[in-house]
């Protein structure tokens, strides 16, 4: 149809779809590069325990710096990587990369907490995940206690049976599994007693809009109470200011995580900071 329209419309609607489609090549043999030339970091943000303001853990959160495009987003690299097969070798690089670090952090003599990984649903799904996070901690020498996956409750509704099942290996390896991004995802409480998590992480958007939106402060209380009753760890996400900290505070939240106390920290950054707490 474009071809009817004259020589330069066609010429003008190809190459447009030429540029987008090798974009996107472009894009995957980055992403391919960035694994082969180490270009990907983590940084990690502690997790506080407000009683005793000890940390209780580090969640890892991956960084791709590339000299052309800059810092690109996990929102944006996840969604790609999973596209092609590279999410494969990414995820077991993450994985690796953070249980060494813990590992690393606990012969330095640092106080013992576990490490946090997010998986995408794509991930949790993947066939072979239960094997390969056992193969890591092996190779690592980490025990499992000390590792935390932290996976979204979309990724258990997707597939209820299959979750369950995932959920239970993973928990018979011993790891820990925490539901990131609680309160947003399509989910009901009722499941909950069937799926075996250790923590439920309160979704940052409850947290941020917590002086101006008073329901929030009954959603938050509902989970902090959920969480008492199956005797689950509760993390507040994306604590800012003194202001929302007081507030969980005064609402029995045992453990925050965001800007208030620590940005997510380069691995030298998160040593010092273990080191001072
Ligand atoms: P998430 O797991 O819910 O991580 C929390 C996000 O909120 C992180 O963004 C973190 O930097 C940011 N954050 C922490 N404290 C605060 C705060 O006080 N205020 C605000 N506004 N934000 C805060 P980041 O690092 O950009 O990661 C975004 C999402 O990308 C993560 O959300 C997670 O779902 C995903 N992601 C990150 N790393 C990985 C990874 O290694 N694998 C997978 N599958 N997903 C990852
Ligand atoms: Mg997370
Ligand atoms: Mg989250
Ligand atoms: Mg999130």
């Amino acid at each position: 149809r474009a071809k009817e329209r004259g020589r330069n419309h066609y010429r003008f609607y190809s190459s447009t779809m030429t540029s987008k489609a090798s974009m996107i090549l472009k894009l995957e043999n980055l992403l391919y590069q960035a694994i082969e030339e180490n270009e990907f970091c983590l940084n990690y943000q502690p997790q506080i325990k407000l009683t005793n303001n000890k940390v209780t853990g580090m969640e890892a959160l991956l960084r791709w710096y590339h000299p052309e495009l800059g810092n690109v987003s996990p929102v944006k690299l996840i969604p790609l990587a999973e596209k092609t097969d590279l999410i494969v070798p990414i995820s077991l690089w993450v994985l690796r990369t953070a249980c060494q670090q813990n590992k690393v952090w606990q012969k330095a003599g640092l106080s013992k907490m576990p490490v946090a990984v997010n998986l995408s649903a794509r991930q949790f799904q993947q066939p072979n995940l239960v094997e390969m996070v056992g193969q890591v901690l092996e190779e690592t020498g980490l025990e499992p206690q000390f590792l935390d996956l932290e996976i979204t409750e979309t990724a258990l509704m997707q597939n209820h049976d299959l979750a369950q099942q995932t959920l239970g290996k993973l928990r018979h390896l011993g790891v820990q599994v925490s539901l990131d991004d609680f309160g947003t995802g399509y989910s009901s409480l009722s499941y909950l007693h069937k799926f075996p998590v250790n923590t439920l992480k309160i979704d940052q958007s409850f947290i941020q809009s917590l002086q101006d939106t008073p329901q929030n402060t009954a959603i938050i209380s509902a989970v902090i109470a959920l969480g008492k009753t199956f005797n689950l760890r509760v993390i507040a996400e994306g604590v800012e200011t003194l202001q929302q900290l007081k507030l969980l505070q005064g609402l029995n939240c045992e453990e925050v995580q965001g800007y208030w106390f620590s940005r997510p920290l380069k691995p030298e950054d998160a040593t010092d900071f273990l080191g001072q707490t």
